[in-house]
């Protein structure tokens, strides 16, 4: 079997490996779709070294085959990729911070003892079956491939502590970004602006339900101010993961508002601490998500509150996977989610 590797700068690999077999406590999934993330993108770009495991790791399937103390899922089972709970027995989990279990956190990363040679971009690939989570049965394979993004926004909406009827700000309209806005509109946010520099984008974020779309720099500012008697927003996500767009978070909130970062940016950010002590403004960060967190994103997806489809752009076979790591990390690239199917 072949699975797909980003092994360097713009270098994707098929690399062979054995057909996979099941670890006592872990399952076979042969995979149905696999998203393209950011982090793949950024991985690409970047020829940083990135661990295998996580080349691809917003995937949907159907378990084919289960180890010999597996009890609750079954061959057929559909299931998603999705994070361990807690384990009760790091030392996190014994000092009593079971949402900070260490297992859970490093089966995120692709760390944990049972993580795969490699990720998504696959036909099968075995994990630990405290990873993945039964599929909601109203949600196609394709909604079921895109929860995993999905879930990352919807934890850093439950952290960032919004309050119905805010004025909240989104920065960046990809997946993460149109996700933010989504949920927090779910959560009661009583205006909703989408800030994005691609029209192509701003227009999905207001077919999605935006209330606004606007361009950065000048017209968000002005926007902003016209909305919230010249004061700003109360809350700011976000979601670019570029440095310079921390500092401009800041810049759109009240004083007394509330920023969350969402964004991964890969260097060092430059921050004005002077705007950030006037506004005395509150700060939530978020990264990936709870076990808990996967059925209720789910649950929300299946009775139409968040949709998945708009942001799907396309689908191709693992062949195409150089290609569209190519254009998406043009930065000129029309496409928001990518989903590989590797039965293609
Ligand atoms: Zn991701
Ligand atoms: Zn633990």
């Amino acid at each position: 079997m072949f699975a797909a590797l980003i092994t360097g700068k713009g270098t994707v690999e098929m690399v062979e490996f054995a057909d996979p077999t099941p670890a006592p406590k872990g399952v076979v999934v042969d995979i149905s779709f696999c998203g393209i993330c950011g982090t793949d993108i950024h991985a690409y770009q970047s020829g940083k070294p990135y661990h295998p495991a996580i080349c691809g790791h917003e995937w949907a399937g159907v378990v084919s085959a289960k180890g010999a103390e597996v009890k609750s899922f079954t061959e057929g089972d559909r299931v998603i990729v999705a994070t361990a709970p807690a384990c009760g027995s790091c030392e996190a989990c014994r000092a009593g911070q079971a949402d900070r279990c260490q297992v859970a956190f490093l089966s995120m990363i692709g760390r944990d003892p049972l993580a795969p040679a490699h990720g998504g971009f696959a036909q099968r690939i075995p994990v630990a079956a405290a990873r993945v989570v039964k599929t909601n049965t109203a949600l196609t394979e394709q909604q079921a491939a895109m929860v995993e993004p999905t879930t990352v926004a919807f934890h850093a909406v439950r952290r960032s502590g919004i309050h119905l009827g805010d004025i909240a700000v989104v920065q960046g309209a990809g997946p993460i970004g149109l996700g933010t806005m989504q949920w927090v509109k779910a959560a009661g946010a009583g205006v909703v602006i989408v800030v994005e520099p691609n029209e192509q984008r701003r227009a999905l974020a207001i077919e999605l339900g935006a209330h606004y779309a606007v361009e950065p720099g000048e017209p968000a500012d002005q926007l902003v101010k016209q909305l919230s008697h010249g004061l700003g927003a109360d809350i700011v996500y976000e979601c670019v993961g570029r440095p310079f767009a921390v500092q401009a978070a800041v810049d759109l909130a009240r004083r007394g508002g509330s920023m969350c970062l969402i964004g991964l940016a890969d260097q060092d950010a430059a921050i004005t601490p002077g705007s950030w002590l006037i506004k005395e403004i509150s700060v939530t960060s978020a990264l990936a998500y709870m076990h808990e967190e996967f059925e209720m994103a789910m649950g929300m997806i299946a009775d139409g509150r968040f949709r998945t489809e708009p942001m799907h752009s396309s689908t191709i076979g693992i062949d195409g996977l150089d290609a569209a790591l190519s254009d998406l990390a043009s930065g000129t690239s029309t496409q928001t989610k990518i989903l590989v199917d590797p039965r293609l």
